[in-house]
């Protein structure tokens, strides 16, 4: 089972492309352990954490058993925030890409009538937060009769934000005909409960390096009373000058002052928490994800699961409400093999609750003493001058996939009677296309997005400009963005 190649699993050439095209040239450890049996249809019980590689651990085999052919979905995955669902959704695409596998994310606070117009059409894989899924079940406007695979994902924080009993309730829904993968970074009594009650003799899966990276990560504590947390802070962005920071509080209304304060002495900084929109909570973290600015000040769960390349160093300014909170705040740095740092500020007060932590992580965390004024002026002037430097934007890990991939926009869709079959109908029949080149089509009421594959956009893109789709002339063009 120690395979050190993708190619060496039963993966069709479209998902082995894709992997590829996404830069993964080896299979992380968890994807060594779970892809054999997961391509055997075994429910799975994994313990791993976030930056571990687990999400392509059961994206990648659901995304090589799904049946393009069959219209309604059949992968659900719940997730517990709305960005971890919106990753997920994201990698699922990048995986299935050239599959041309259709999958869509339902979570709240996003109007309900867009989702339903969504999950009227051909979708695969569906991602959801466990109320919004909820939802739909009970207004009937997500069918669940064909899901062949069910993911539990970030099974420990699903439970911590209370969501079991909608999770039970929406297990209650699905075939019992199916494969389900929990996941989980930590194992609370609950967490093994909730196995015991979805799965018949799951499969355990464990990492060797299990709960908290210590190869990769430096895990460092500072001491400091409360009133001078924020002139330490101040110090340790100095001395450390990260690239890349995410500084966690307590409460939104911490991040927003921190934030405030920060902003004033000009730090290229930004912030989230689950009292924001969620329209600015996803561009938040699409920006902090091209480098857009280099500190994100957040509380536990917006930042919760989420994909970021690079974070060299991560500060909890307040210290974590639950001791497994420590291993998923520090687990976003340390990630596909870079090293980070996490540094912890610990109050007198806090002092007997830090030894728990590091009871409970399995490792001394060391207490160092706070930078000195002679270190803080020594490295001011590298300091200033990272400050006022551009970012340089980082390139989204599926730049290469998308590389040969152009999306059109035509300016119809479900209002003018059209449907995918259409658009495949007259593409293929372009000189020098074929079905083959067209991906996923995306039709809402008014517009419709085609991904055309294999360099072949630019000749769509002209031919449709004099083509008919069901007799109607559209207005077509390179779609900015979906
Ligand atoms: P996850 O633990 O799923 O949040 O993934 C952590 C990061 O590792 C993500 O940025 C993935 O894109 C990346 N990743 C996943 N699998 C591999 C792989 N086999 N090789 C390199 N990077 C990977």
């Amino acid at each position: 089972m120690d395979q050190s190649s993708f190619k060496d699993y039963k993966l069709s050439y479209e998902i082995i492309e894709a992997i590829d095209k996404l830069g993964y040239v080896n299979p992380t450890e968890v994807q060594r352990k779970v892809l054999p049996f997961a391509l055997e249809k075994k429910d799975l019980v994994v313990r791993s954490q976030t930056g571990s590689g687990k999400t392509a651990a059961y994206t990648i085999p659901i995304s090589e058993m799904i049946d393009w052919y069959e219209n309604k979905p059949q992968a659900l995955v719940l997730a517990p925030t709305r960005e971890l669902a919106v990753q997920v959704k994201d990698d699922i695409t990048n995986i299935g890409r050239l599959k041309r596998i259709k999958a869509t994310a339902i979570y709240g606070r996003q109007p309900f009538a867009i989702q339903k117009t969504e999950l009227k059409q051909k979708n695969h894989v569906v991602v959801g937060t466990p109320g919004r899924v909820l939802d739909h079940i009970e207004r009937g406007t997500i069918n669940l009769t064909q899901i062949k695979f069910l993911v539990i994902d970030e099974a420990d924080e699903m439970l911590s934000m209370g969501f079991i009993e909608q999770v039970e309730a929406i297990v209650k829904e699905l075939p019992k005909d199916r494969v389900t993968m929990l996941f989980s970074a930590t194992f609370p009594e609950a967490v093994k409960n909730l196995a015991l009650i979805f799965m018949s003799d799951p499969i355990y899966i464990a990492m060797e390096a299990d709960g908290i990276t210590v190869d990769k990560i430096e895990h460092l504590q500072y001491r400091v009373v409360e009133d001078e947390k924020f002139s330490l802070l101040i110090d340790v962005t100095i001395t450390e000058n990260p690239d890349s920071c995410i500084i966690f509080c307590r409460t939104k209304e911490r991040v927003d002052a921190l934030y405030a304060l920060l902003t004033g002495l000009q730090y290229p900084c930004s912030k989230i928490h689950g009292g924001m929109e969620q329209e600015d909570r996803l561009k938040t973290m699409n920006d902090f994800k091209r480098g857009a600015f280099r500190y994100l000040i957040a509380t536990d769960v917006a930042a919760r699961g989420i994909d970021v390349e690079n974070i060299s160093l991560i500060i909890n300014y307040d210290k974590p409400l639950k001791k497994e909170s420590y291993v998923h705040r520090t687990g976003r740095t340390g990630r596909a093999g870079l090293e980070g740092k996490a540094i912890t500020f610990v109050t007198a007060k806090e002092e007997s609750y830090m030894r728990d932590i590091t009871e409970f992580i399995g490792l001394d965390i060391p207490v160092i003493s706070n930078p000195s004024k002679e270190e803080v002026s020594l490295k001011k002037a590298a300091f200033d001058k990272k400050l006022i430097d551009k970012p340089s934007l980082k390139k989204p890990k599926n730049d290469h996939l998308n590389k040969h991939i152009m999306t059109l926009y035509f300016n119809g869709g479900k209002k003018k009677k059209l449907r995918a079959t259409n658009f495949v109908g007259v593409i293929s029949n372009i000189e020098g296309v074929t079905a083959e080149d067209i991906g996923i089509i995306t039709i809402s009421d008014t517009h419709t997005y085609v991904d055309i594959l294999n360099d072949k956009g630019p000749i769509v893109l002209a031919a449709m400009k004099n083509i008919t789709v069901c007799g109607k002339l559209l207005k077509v063009s390179k779609a900015n963005k979906k």
